[in-house]
């Protein structure tokens, strides 16, 4: 998008009103949140940031080899019990923290871009696009040129995103159910399937499925779509690649993540008390590789070691290593 001002305050402004009452993602629970309310997210009237750090973590062609420069927002729409970064997503008191304001989350970025990185990755930005908009139009203007990743867990409104066609260069989605009954009682969210499927869609007619790289490997432009992996088939991932194989079709990059562990609420959950067995993940693989999704990203079956995040590590929440492999053939 250009630095024009004006249309920077246009989209600032359309995706505000969608705060009072606020309908920005499908839980649409009608709060003021420019006067401070909060809704099912925990998020009043500002962007908490909990953390900003490089992260190596990401699929290749996200970290490269400087890193992706993450911007992990505090609170979240969806309430996964088994929830990998609950420590900042469902702490309400990180939530209701004090809002950073536009000008500190711009020079975040700018710090992260100073440092190397080789994106601006926002996390779970579902719930604070407008406060996030705002202040990425800051760090464009202060000369920030970096690809601005939206990294989701996919239960996202279809008015919010067309907001940001042409602003997000690389949208990096969840698909995680495939039964809205699952849905809720996993992770709260009411018409998932419906919704992050729409979001998919809207995600692929902005930016195709044919994404660009630089030089370097790394993404500037494009779509990946994140399959979890969860005990139990809880998931349904075969039914969601049916539905990118009939919608956006099988060029889609897709990453299939073997990175489950149990942690947070999941031992609530009979089902989820373990993790994916080495066969349930190697016949998504096959799955995938019969359908013809040939630009698969898949995980060594060890990767729940190293996606284990500590926030109260400060700078440095994740151990940071980068298990992905390309190719849908099976796990090592
Ligand atoms: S962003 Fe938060 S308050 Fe707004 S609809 Fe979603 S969960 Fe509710």
């Amino acid at each position: 998008m250009s630095g024009n001002f004006l249309d920077w305050a246009d989209r600032i402004g359309a995706l505000r009103a969608l705060l009072s009452p606020c309908r920005l993602c499908p839980h649409e629970c009608g709060v003021d949140r420019l006067s401070g309310e909060v809704g099912r997210c925990g998020v009043g009237a500002g962007a908490v940031v909990a953390s900003a750090v490089p992260h190596f973590g990401e699929e290749p062609e996200v970290s490269g080899h400087g890193g992706s420069g993450a911007v992990f927002f505090g609170g979240c729409n969806l309430r996964c019990l088994y929830c990998q970064n609950a420590q900042i997503s469902q702490d309400d008191s990180v939530a209701a923290g004090r809002a950073w304001t536009p000008r500190a989350i711009a020079d975040a970025m700018g710090t992260l871009a100073a440092r190397g990185c080789h994106n601006i990755n926002w996390v779970s930005p579902s719930h604070v696009v407008p406060f996030a908009v705002e202040a990425l139009a800051l760090a464009r203007m202060d000369g920030m040129t970096l690809p601005l990743v939206y990294n989701t867990g996919g239960f996202d409104g279809l008015r919010t995103l067309r907001l940001l066609d042409g602003v997000v260069d690389v949208w990096l989605a969840d698909l995680r159910y495939s039964d809205d009954a699952v849905a809720r009682d996993l992770s709260g969210a009411e018409g998932y399937v419906a919704a992050s499927r729409a979001a998919v869609v809207e995600m692929a007619r902005q930016v195709g499925t044919g994404n660009t790289l630089g030089p370097d490997g790394t993404i500037l432009r494009g779509l990946i779509i994140r399959l979890l992996v969860l005990p139990n088939d809880l998931a349904g991932v075969r039914e969601s690649l049916a539905f990118l194989r009939d919608t956006v079709g099988t060029g889609v990059r897709i990453a299939l993540m073997s990175q489950y562990y149990p942690t947070h609420l999941a031992e609530t959950e009979p089902l989820l008390s373990r993790r994916t067995s080495y066969g349930e993940y190697a016949r998504v693989v096959d799955v995938a590789d019969r359908m013809g999704f040939a630009n698969a990203l898949i995980q060594e079956h060890e990767a729940a070691e190293f996606y284990r995040p500590d926030f109260g590590r400060g700078d440095e929440p994740f151990r940071d290593a980068c298990h992905f492999t390309g190719g849908a053939r099976r796990p090592e």
